[in-house]
């Protein structure tokens, strides 16, 4: 057995007791493997233990791995910062996007999504922990984006994300997963019908599941540590 596929065995059985411990469906939680940085032969061991959905955050990066793996039907996933000027590679070869935090970047996103492929699935991201060097909208901001991005032709707005502020000492805190699920929860009070929230990582996906995450954005479990290879 290789590697990946006793790390992809061994990170569906926590997801499965994460979630049954929860109490929620026994599906509720889907897993997107987070490829940056490993090779395209790594996805492709993924794949042929039964993961589809990918995770990249560099644009180049991942544009070399879709050319090698065509022949397989991967779904990707771009979880990285937007520059404006890539936007365009993102709506054309991408099928999500999850760190949408302005206006204008999805506006680009939905006027550069080709119109032979479906809507680009979208989630805002929400600076959850209220980081002054992180990415993602306030949370006072996220009802006013949503509404502006629900209205976009090509896209289609599913939830939010979240990576909460690593945890200063030890335990892993649910106050920011709890958080981000009430925010979910007001804006489908608002009947936007949004059925993702895209929060967990290798250290903290238990909690997030424990909290309702429906999507939980793996890499290090899967793949083993990024000791070298990452952009900035
Ligand atoms: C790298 C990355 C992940 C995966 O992190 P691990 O700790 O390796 O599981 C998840 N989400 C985002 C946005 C990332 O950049």
């Amino acid at each position: 057995m290789t590697a990946i596929l006793s790390n992809l065995q061994a990170t569906r059985e926590a997801i499965i007791q994460a979630t049954r411990n929860a109490q929620r469906e026994a599906n509720a939680v889907s897993l997107l493997a987070v490829s940056k940085t490993f090779s395209a032969q790594a996805v492709r061991e993924a794949y042929q233990a039964g993961q589809c959905a990918f995770g990249e955050n560099y644009v180049q990066e991942a544009l070399d791995k879709m050319a090698l793996l065509q022949d397989l039907p991967l779904v990707w996933h771009f979880i990285g910062p937007i520059q404006s000027n890539k936007t365009r590679l993102i709506a054309e070869n991408f099928a999500w996007v999850h760190g949408v935090d302005r206006l204008k970047i999805a506006q680009r996103l939905s006027e550069q999504r080709p119109v032979y492929l479906p809507p680009l699935n979208i989630c805002l991201q929400v600076n959850v922990s209220g980081e002054a060097s992180k990415s993602g909208i306030a949370p006072e901001a996220v009802l006013t984006l949503a509404h502006e991005v629900a209205t976009l032709p090509n896209l289609r707005l599913r939830g939010l994300m979240a990576i909460p502020a690593p945890a200063l000492a030890g335990e892993i805190q649910p106050a920011p997963f709890v958080k981000m699920r009430q925010l979910l929860q007001a804006l489908n009070q608002q009947d936007m019908a949004l059925d993702t929230l895209s929060m967990g990582m290798s250290h903290d996906f238990p909690v997030a599941i424990q909290e309702g995450a429906t999507m939980v954005r793996v890499g290090t479990a899967i793949f083993g540590s990024r000791t070298s290879g990452e952009h900035t």
